[in-house]
């Protein structure tokens, strides 16, 4: 009993291992599957190793009141592995491997306590049950009032692994949309659609004041209601096209995908990645006109930051339209191709257009 076959899993990475680095086995004793490709227990042992570093047995952190009532039985190691990160065919399946690998494996002179106990994570139980401060709020506060051009609690290395693995390419020629609230009958023209000269630059939730980007949404009705224009406004609407190849991070779902392919480094990347997360709920909320500037540095800074890694721009949820916000850092890389406007803009920024010719 000292292999796991591609059938014990789901897990597409771990799969892909065992097809390119495993060995054919005649029976899966874990599964039963026959011929099929298998790695020894002790590799898998030491990749799994990282995911399941990530939980703690509840009864080191739960309250006893909630130990008592709540019933954990399905929340055994092999459950969470299961159900949370798809690793496993079968819970049954993970429960055999893993007793096989940890069973006798004494940690720190005492037997596995995962193995006995219902486990979760206690990082994220904390975040959701107390007010204790997590990597975000912590790092907010250091930017803001100790440290401003290098805080401490910004984790390089581990933030440029995520939005790497976050990047997407946005082609030439795709369309995309930003709003202007014009006076009336008086259009914009396409040169007057870009972003204000730097020295005209205010500061918003991804710019600093004297940095111009280019705020764009994947629809109309996004761009309308991002500038939130009041129901007696008009506003143009230009139509801008991707004139060069671009890679932008994406901050719309928490895409980490196969835990195994972070390495020894997935606990951390687990945290950062709900660091990244806020980061994204902050970038969405509508600017507060009675907001000190101080209130964006922390989102600045790291939109700051991955422009600096060579990225073009970051995309992320909006929150007032049903669409997607892409913010470019250089202007340069989309043209307004044409220019519409709208009038009858009702309270939940639904709008019809006044000409259908362009300008
Ligand atoms: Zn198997």
């Amino acid at each position: 009993m000292n292999h796991c076959c591609i059938n014990c899993f789901q897990d597409e990475w771990m799969i892909d291992h065992i097809k390119t680095k495993g060995e054919q086995i005649d029976e899966c004793s874990f599964c039963g599957a026959e011929d099929v490709m298998a790695i020894e227990l002790t590799e898998f042992k030491s990749l799994v190793t990282p995911v399941i570093n990530l939980y703690t047995a509840i009864t080191n952190f739960y309250p006893m009141e909630i130990l008592k009532e709540q019933d954990n039985s399905e929340n055994m190691i092999w459950d969470k592995l299961t159900h949370d990160w798809g690793i496993f065919d079968d819970p049954s399946v993970g429960e055999s491997i893993l007793s096989s690998i940890y069973e006798d494996d004494p940690r720190d002179g005492t037997f596995y306590d995962f193995m006995n106990d219902a486990v979760d994570i206690e990082d994220d139980w904390y975040e959701e049950f107390s007010t204790k401060a997590n990597l975000w709020s912590d790092f907010c506060y250091e930017i803001r009032h100790v440290n401003r051009f290098a805080p401490k609690t910004f984790a390089n290395e581990i933030i440029d692994k995520i939005i790497e693995a976050n990047q997407i390419a946005v082609e030439v020629g795709t369309i995309l949309y930003r709003a202007r609230t014009q006076q009336e009958n008086k259009p914009y023209t396409t040169n007057k659609m870009g972003p204000p000269p730097p020295k005209d630059a205010v500061f918003g939730r991804l710019n600093p004041q004297g940095i111009a980007y280019l705020y764009l949404s994947d629809n109309p009705e996004t761009c309308v209601s991002e500038i939130r224009p009041d129901t007696t406004s008009e506003v143009s609407i230009g139509t801008f096209k991707i004139v060069r190849e671009c890679r932008f991070v994406e901050l719309t779902s928490e895409y980490i995908g196969s835990p195994f392919k972070w390495g020894k480094s997935f606990p951390m990347i687990y945290r950062y990645k709900n660091f990244l997360n806020e980061f994204g709920k902050d970038i969405s909320k509508p600017i507060n006109p009675k907001s000190s500037y101080l209130d964006y540095l922390p989102t600045q800074f790291v939109s700051e930051y991955i422009k600096q890694k060579g990225y073009d721009g970051i995309v992320f949820k909006s929150s007032s339209g049903s669409g997607l916000n892409y913010t470019l850092f250089n202007h340069k890389m989309a043209k307004c191709i044409d220019v519409r406007f709208t009038t009858e803009i009702k309270a939940n920024y639904s709008f019809k257009l006044k000409t259908d010719d362009v300008i």
